[in-house]
C-alpha cells in the first residue's frame, strides 16, 4: 500500500489552488444571494479543469477520477464553490459511456472548449422525490423526435447551461415489467426549446442557482436520446458511484479546519489564544480527524473506480463520511469564531450554508445508509 499523493496530483492541486486565489471571499460574497460565478467557471474551463474527464481525442484532459477528485476538493478547500459547475464532471460519464459516436463527436469537443455548457441534470421531480422510479415527466415518441411534458424540480444551473441531461419516462409504469424499466436519458439542447420550456429560479439558503423546470410540449430530435430507449434508470445508476466520489471530494472540510485552527491560534481572549483552551481546540482536532478519515475512503473509492473494480460500498461510505465530516468541521469552525462566525465578511457562515447541502443532495444520507444496510450488509429492504 502506498498512501503518498502522486506528484502529478500534487501539481494539479497546486495549479487549481493558484487559479482559485484569483477568486477570494470578496468575489463570492458579492455574488450572494443568487449571482452565478461566470468568471470563475470561465477560468476553470479555460484552464481545462472542467474537461478533466473528457478523453483527449475529444479535446479534454483525459484524466481519471482520482484527478477529478483533487480538482473539486481543492476548489472548495480554497474557499471557492465547486457546486457552481461540478455537474459537468459527473453528467459527462453518461454521455461518454452510453452516447453514440456522433453525439460524442458533436458535443464533447465543444464542452471541452467551453463553447457549450452541460451543467444541468434533470432527474428530481416534486411527486417522486428520492424514489426516481416514480418520475412522471414523459417523452412521447413522434415521427420527427420526442415531445417532453412534465416538471422537474431542483434542476441546478439550468439558467447557466446550454444542455441538460434529462431523465424522462418513455413507457407508462403499467406497461413495464420492472419499475426501473421505461425511463430514458436525453441530451436536451435547452437553447432550441423556445417558450415550451420554462425555467423558474428557486431561492434557497445557499447560492446554488437551482430551479424548477416546466416542459410544455418541448420537441427534441430522435438523436437526443442517449443509448437505448427504456434503459435510462440503469444509465443514471451506473454514474452514481462517480457522482458520490466526486461529491465526497468536494465536501471534504479542509477549508473549515484550516480557517478554524488559524483563527483559534490568533484570537486572544482572557489573555491567551482561544485555541489554547481544550474546549475550542478539541472540536477542531476531532473534525480534522473525521475529515482525514473521509478523505482516505474517498481516495480508495476513486482508486477502485479507476481500476475498473466494484466501488459501490466505498463510494457511498465516502459520501456519507465526507458530508458528515465537513458539517462537523463547519460547526467547529463557527463555534471557534464566536459571534464573528455569523458575520458575512469571515465567509464562515457562507461556507456553513453551502456545506449543509451535502447531507441532503445530490442524495440524502438516509438513502446512502439504506444502500449500505441493504446492498453491502445484506439486511432487508426498507423501500
Ligand atoms: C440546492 C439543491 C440542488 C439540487 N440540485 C439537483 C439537480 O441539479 N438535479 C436533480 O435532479 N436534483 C437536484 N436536487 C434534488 C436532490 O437530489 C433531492 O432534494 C434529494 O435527492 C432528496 O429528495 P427530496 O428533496 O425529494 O426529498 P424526499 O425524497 O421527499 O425525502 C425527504 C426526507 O425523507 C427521507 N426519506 C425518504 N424516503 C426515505 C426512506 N425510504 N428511508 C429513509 N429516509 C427516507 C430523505 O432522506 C429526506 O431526509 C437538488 C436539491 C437541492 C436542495
Amino acid at each position: 500500500m502506498n498512501f503518498a499523493l502522486p506528484a502529478e496530483l500534487g501539481d494539479i492541486r497546486a495549479a487549481v489552488a493558484d487559479l482559485c486565489s484569483d477568486f477570494p471571499g470578496e468575489y463570492w460574497r458579492a455574488l450572494e444571494p443568487d449571482g452565478y460565478p461566470d468568471a470563475f467557471v470561465e477560468a476553470l474551463t479555460k484552464a481545462g479543469w472542467l474537461a478533466a474527464l473528457i478523453p483527449e481525442e475529444y479535446g479534454g484532459g483525459g484524466l481519471d477520477v482520482a484527478a477529478a477528485c483533487v480538482i473539486l476538493e481543492e476548489i472548495n478547500a480554497s474557499g471557492c464553490n465547486a457546486a457552481a459547475c461540478h455537474a459537468q464532471m459527473y453528467t459527462m460519464g453518461t454521455l461518454l459511456r452510453h452516447g453514440s459516436s456522433a453525439q460524442k463527436e458533436r458535443y464533447l469537443p465543444q464542452i471541452a472548449s467551453g463553447g457549450l455548457r452541460l451543467q444541468a441534470f434533470g432527474v428530481t421531480e416534486p411527486g417522486a422525490g428520492s424514489d426516481t422510479t416514480k418520475i412522471a415527466t414523459t417523452a412521447e415518441r413522434m415521427s420527427n423526435g420526442y415531445t417532453i411534458r412534465g416538471q422537474k424540480i431542483w434542476t441546478s444551473r439550468a439558467e447557466h447551461s446550454d444542455l441538460m441531461l434529462l431523465l424522462a419516462r418513455t413507457r407508462a409504469p403499467e406497461e413495464v415489467e420492472r419499475k426501473t424499466d421505461g425511463l430514458s436519458v436525453f441530451l436536451v439542447d435547452m437553447r432550441a426549446a423556445g417558450d415550451a420550456l420554462e425555467i423558474r429560479p428557486i431561492r434557497t439558503m445557499l447560492n446554488h442557482a437551482t430551479t424548477e423546470i416546466f416542459f410544455d410540449g418541448v420537441e427534441i430530435p430522435h438523436d437526443a436520446l442517449v443509448g437505448e430507449e427504456g434503459r435510462g434508470f440503469e444509465y443514471i445508476l451506473d454514474g452514481m458511484n462517480v457522482e458520490r466520489i466526486l461529491i465526497a471530494s468536494e465536501c471534504i472540510g479542509r477549508w473549515f479546519v484550516a480557517k478554524a485552527s488559524s483563527y483559534a491560534s490568533e484570537r486572544a481572549v482572557f489573555g491567551r489564544p482561544i485555541g489554547a483552551n481544550q474546549g475550542v481546540q478539541f472540536p477542531i482536532a476531532r473534525a480534522y480527524a473525521a475529515v482525514e478519515a473521509a478523505s482516505l475512503v474517498r481516495h480508495k473509492a476513486a482508486w477502485l473506480f479507476d481500476e475498473g473494480l466494484p466501488c459501490g460500498a466505498e463510494a457511498n461510505t465516502a459520501k456519507l463520511l465526507a458530508s458528515e465530516a465537513s458539517w462537523q468541521a463547519a460547526n467547529a469552525c463557527l463555534d471557534a469564531h464566536g459571534g464573528y462566525g455569523f458575520a458575512a465578511e469571515y465567509d464562515v457562515e457562507r461556507k456553513f450554508r453551502e456545506t449543509r447541502l451535502y447531507s441532503v443532495a445530490p442524495i440524502s444520507n438516509n438513502l446512502v445508509l439504506a444502500y449500505l444496510g441493504q446492498h453491502v450488509l445484506g439486511m432487508p429492504r426498507s423501500y
